[in-house]
C-alpha cells in the first residue's frame, strides 16, 4: 500500500546494518508495541524477542516503572549537561552506584550514549593518559579477531569482523587483532581445550614482543564475545591472558556492554571469569536500552595521571552533549534498582541451566555443528553441504523461518545467536526453544 508504514519506511528510512539494495524489495517488519519478552508487529503477530533487541531488553518491553522514572525526571529536569564542572542528581547517584557495583576497585565512571562511543573514549583517555605520563609512543591497541566493539571510527578499528573495516578503509593504524578464541574453528589438529588456550596468550604475546612492549597500551575485549558468534572462552584462556597483560604492563578493557549486568549469570562476565580490568565498558542493560546511555569505569591507575597536578597537556577535551543525561540516568538508576528488587541475577541462575540444556538439545539437529553459551547467551552454529559456498545463507533461511513461526533471534552468518530477556520465565523458554526446532524442521525438509 502506498501510504503504509512499509512503503513509507522503504520511501524515507535508511537503516542499520541492512542491505540498502534488498530493502527495497523486502521492506521493514514494522514493530508496534511490547509486552514482557514480547513485541507485536503492526498486523498485531506476536513474536517472541529471543535477542532482547539488540542483546539489551533486560527487563523486557512495557516495564512501566521505567517509564515513570523517565516521566518524573523530565518535568524535574529534562537535560543537563555535565561539562566543566555542571552536574546533577541521577549523574551522580548513577556513578556512584556504578562503582559500588564493579567487580575490581574502580576510581570514577564517565558517562557517553553508545558502546561504539564508551569504547571511542576509552581508546582517547588511554591516548590522553599516555601523553600526561610523558609516554607517548604508548598507543597500540590490540582486540581480537571477531571481537565487537562498535561501529564508529575507532571501535568499528577494534571490531575484528571484515564487514567492519572493508569499504571504511579501516582499521586505523595502530589498532591491531590477536587470535579469535573460538576453539572448534581455530584448533590445530591434536589440539586439547586447555593447550589453544595457552596458544591463544602465545599468539598475543608474540604480537607484543613483534609490536615492541613499550608501544602497547592497551588490550581490548568482550568476557564472551557476542556479535562475532557468541563465542564463549575455551578453558583456561582468561587465566593465560591476564599475566601476559601483566607482564608487560598493559592496560585490560573488559567490553561489558553485553556481558554487563547478569547476562553471564554473574552481576558481570568479569566476575564469571575472574577478570581484573582496567577499565570496563557498560551500556545496553545498563538501563535495558529503554533509554540511549554507555559508562566508562576506569580505576585508580587510568584516573590518577589524568587528574596529576605535573601534566601539561591540558584539560581533557573530551565529551557529549548527552554524557549522562539525565533522564537515561534516571531510567538507568530504576532499571538497576528493579533488578536489585527482583533478583534477577538469582532468576537468571535459576534458569540458565534449562537455557543451556534447550540449546545444546538444538545443537543435536542434523543441522547444526556446535552449540555454546553461559548464562542467559548461547548461539547454534550451522551448516548443510548444498549450502556450503554460500555462507550464511542456511543461518539466513532459518532466521526467516524462525520469524515466520514468530521468533526474532539474529543471525550471524550460519550462526543463530539466542539472548533473551533476563526475566524469561521456564515456560518462555520451552516455548523459544519449540519455535526455533519446528522453523528447523521446515528448512531441513527444503535442504534435504
Ligand atoms: N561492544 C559490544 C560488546 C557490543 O555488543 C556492542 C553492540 O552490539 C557495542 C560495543 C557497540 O554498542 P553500540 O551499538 O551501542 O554503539
Amino acid at each position: 500500500l502506498p501510504n503504509s508504514l512499509e512503503a513509507r519506511d522503504i520511501a524515507y528510512h535508511l537503516h542499520s546494518y541492512t542491505d540498502a539494495r534488498k530493502h527495497e524489495e523486502t521492506g521493514p517488519l514494522v514493530i508496534e508495541r511490547g509486552e514482557g519478552v514480547h513485541v507485536y508487529d503492526n498486523n498485531g503477530k506476536r513474536y517472541i524477542e529471543g535477542m532482547a533487541g539488540l542483546w539489551s531488553v533486560a527487563l523486557g518491553f512495557g516495564e512501566k516503572r521505567l517509564a515513570e522514572a523517565a516521566a518524573r525526571q523530565m518535568e524535574k529536569l529534562p537535560y543537563y549537561h555535565t561539562f566543566a564542572h555542571k552536574s546533577h542528581g541521577p549523574s551522580v547517584e548513577l556513578a556512584e552506584k556504578l562503582v559500588a557495583m564493579a567487580p575490581v576497585p574502580m576510581s570514577k565512571a564517565y558517562f557517553t550514549n553508545s558502546g561504539s562511543e564508551a569504547n571511542d573514549t576509552a581508546i582517547k583517555m588511554i591516548w590522553y593518559r599516555a601523553n600526561a605520563m610523558g609516554e607517548p609512543q604508548r598507543k597500540k591497541i590490540i582486540s581480537r579477531v571477531k571481537g565487537y566493539h562498535g561501529v564508529t571510527l575507532a571501535s568499528a578499528s577494534l571490531t575484528g569482523l571484515p564487514n567492519n573495516h572493508r569499504s571504511f578503509d579501516l582499521p586505523l593504524a595502530g589498532i591491531l587483532h590477536t587470535t579469535c578464541p573460538h576453539y572448534r574453528t581455530m584448533k590445530k589438529e591434536g589440539e586439547s581445550e586447555a593447550e589453544f588456550a595457552k596458544r591463544c596468550a602465545r599468539d598475543l604475546e608474540a604480537l607484543i614482543v613483534e609490536e615492541g612492549p613499550e608501544t602497547i597500551a592497551a588490550f581490548f575485549a568482550e568476557p564472551v564475545m557476542g556479535a562475532g558468534g557468541v563465542i564463549v572462552p575455551p578453558e583456561g584462556y582468561w587465566e593465560a591472558i591476564q599475566p601476559v597483560l601483566k607482564k608487560y604492563g598493559i592496560l585490560f578493557v573488559a567490553d561489558e556492554v553485553i556481558c554487563g549486568f547478569g547476562r553471564t549469570g554473574e552481576l558481570f562476565g568479569s566476575t564469571t571469569y575472574h577478570l581484573e580490568p582496567d577499565i570496563m565498558t557498560l551500556s545496553k542493560q545498563l538501563s535495558s536500552s529503554y533509554l540511549p546511555i554507555s559508562a566508562l569505569l576506569v580505576n585508580e591507575k587510568v584516573y590518577a595521571p589524568l587528574a596529576d597536578e605535573s601534566h601539561t597537556i591540558g584539560t581533557w577535551g573530551h565529551g557529549f552533549t548527552g554524557s549522562g543525561h539525565p533522564v537515561a540516568a534516571a531510567v538507568a538508576l530504576e532499571n538497576l534498582k528493579i533488578m536489585e528488587e527482583r533478583d534477577v541475577l538469582g532468576h537468571v541462575r535459576e534458569i540458565a541451566p534449562r537455557f543451556l540444556a534447550r540449546l545444546q538439545a538444538l545443537g543435536g539437529h542434523a543441522l547444526a555443528i556446535e552449540a555454546r553459551g553461559i548464562g542467559l547467551i548461547g548461539a547454534v552454529e550451522f551448516t548443510h553441504p548444498s549450502l556450503a559456498d554460500t555462507p550464511g545463507a542456511l543461518g539466513g533461511r532459518i532466521y526467516q523461518a524462525m520469524q515466520d513461526r514468530g521468533l526474532i533471534l539474529r543471525n550471524l552468518g550460519d550462526t543463530l545467536a539466542f539472548c533473551p530477556p533476563l526475566v524469561i520465565s521456564e515456560k518462555e523458554i520451552d516455548e523459544m526453544f519449540d519455535i526455533a526446532e519446528a522453523a528447523l524442521c521446515d528448512v531441513a525438509k527444503g535442504v534435504e
